[in-house]
């Protein structure tokens, strides 16, 4: 195997590198995302309004669209400590494989035990909480990783934690189920008989297997009228994308200090916040006009919010009881097909994310699960690492645009986010390695369906 002297294959930084602030690209956005509107007045939300839904500094948080940097309180840096600096990893043996002239490097956030970044901002969002004095926190999970990242936090804080599941994830994936008990979570399969919103959802739709919007419902509504109690969201908000800048902070500060400049960067996309996080402060450059860098949202072909949605104001949640937030959108009645495996099957998308692509300052591309597997089984084999189907749509298009260098001869350098372990997505491998996955596009007709439940007024077309 070829290596550069002066590059490892992971590099880690110093615990005592570890940033002590996070980065709020909103802060150097001249277009600032828009803000969450109430949808009953259809004015922006007050903080006075939100205080009711989130714990007050998180509400700070969320409307600060001009703090450049934000001071990570100590104990949160002391559990990032934990398990921070994750590694930048160079993929010597898939550049070999690949016979690619490009420089491939991926920031591993797996090696925690909820397995993915997700555990960034969970360990905020407790810490705001107990520092509140709250006794808990409610919050919907889909394939369960923010829900054990969220349980890890709380009994690490001491808060009571109910988890909302989706139900085919509660029924189909036990085992981050028992993780999320194991760490002393509630969790209930949504839609539930425990909510008003989820016997409303039932009553309609009594097969449904849920969805991570009609989840996000019986959280806010749990949240909301339980006394001590605030709803925490793992990702899309501003807070989640401002807590996981920590990511790109230290991708920055590793880069540099090997002395080299990234040109495309990649990150997969569901609701943005490690792919907000990861771009953040190299964002932050091209927004300064300081550098420039290609930034590259994946998301799958079965649920494009990016490729295929309207960037309108819409509702974060099935059950529209949330605000609305101005976002790529596939409607919150969007559900993707059940034979879609690979995650990231949200329907919307943060609006800080939303607005920079909307500004051509991001790319965004769609990929189809088949292919998404074949990356990521290509990369266990290669790399060593058994990816997330979910960061396997960044590794995909890691490798095509690695593969586009052999054409051209061009030594790029590539960054992507690998985000997590996929040891609890194994029904998955085991469908692709069956044969049993198919490819699952929706039609215009169908995201017509979506599109048909955002809200209408003037100025939202
Ligand atoms: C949740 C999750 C994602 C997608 O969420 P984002 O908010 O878009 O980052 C990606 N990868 C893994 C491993 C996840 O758990």
């Amino acid at each position: 195997m070829k290596t550069e002297a002066n590059i490892p294959y992971k590099f880690y930084l110093e615990e005592s590198e570890l940033p002590t602030a996070w980065y709020n690209v909103r802060a150097d956005m001249k277009n600032k995302p828009a803000p969450l509107l109430n949808p009953g007045t259809l004015k922006p939300m007050t903080a006075k309004e939100l205080d009711g839904v989130f714990c007050d500094e998180l509400v700070q948080q969320e409307l600060d669209d001009t703090t450049a940097y934000i001071p990570i309180p100590d104990e949160i840096r002391e559990y990032y400590r934990m398990y921070r600096p994750s590694p930048l990893c160079r993929a010597y043996r898939l550049e070999e494989a690949l016979g690619t002239p490009a420089k491939i490097y991926y920031k591993f956030e797996g090696n925690n035990t909820s397995g993915s970044h997700k555990l960034n901002s969970a360990i905020a969002q407790a810490y705001y909480a107990k520092k509140q004095g709250l006794k808990g926190v409610t919050t919907e999970t889909g394939a369960g990783q923010w829900g054990t990242a969220l349980s890890m936090a709380c009994s690490y804080f001491g808060l009571d934690c109910k988890v909302y599941m989706v139900k085919v994830s509660y029924e189909q994936k036990p085992f981050r189920r028992e993780v999320m008990r194991t760490y002393g979570a509630s969790v209930t399969p949504s839609p539930s008989m425990t909510t008003n919103v989820g016997r409303k959802i039932l009553a309609e739709h009594p097969d449904t297997t849920g969805s991570l919007g009609c989840a996000i419902s019986e959280a806010v509504e749990v949240a909301t009228s339980t006394p001590g109690y605030r709803y925490v969201l793992g990702s899309v908000l501003n807070q989640v994308l401002l807590h996981q800048s920590v990511i790109g902070l230290e991708t920055k500060t590793a880069l540099d200090k090997l002395g080299v400049k990234p040109d495309i960067i990649i990150g997969c996309a569901g609701g943005g916040s490690n792919l907000g996080g990861l771009i953040s402060p190299f964002m932050g450059e091209k927004l300064r006009g300081e550098a420039d860098y290609r930034f590259i949202a994946v998301e799958p072909a079965s649920c494009p919010s990016f490729t295929r949605g309207k960037f309108v104001y819409d509702f974060c949640d099935t059950g529209m009881v949330c605000p609305l937030a101005k976002m790529y959108t596939l409607g919150s009645g969007f559900i993707p097909s059940p034979n879609h495996a690979g995650g990231l099957r949200y329907h919307g998308m943060s609006s800080i994310l939303s607005q920079l692509y909307h500004d051509g300052l991001m790319e965004a591309t769609s990929v189809e699960q088949t292919s998404v597997f074949e990356a990521a089984e290509q990369f266990a084999r290669i790399e060593g690492i058994l990816p997330a189907p979910e960061s396997s749509h960044a590794i995909r298009v890691a490798i095509d645009e690695a593969l586009k260098r052999k054409e051209t001869g061009e030594a790029k350098t590539i960054v992507f986010g690998l985000t997590g372990t996929g040891y609890f997505d194994m029904v998955a491998y085991e469908k692709f390695h069956d044969g049993k996955m198919t490819d699952c596009i929706p039609t215009d007709a169908d995201l017509q369906k979506g599109f048909d439940g955002i809200p209408h007024f003037p100025g939202n077309e």
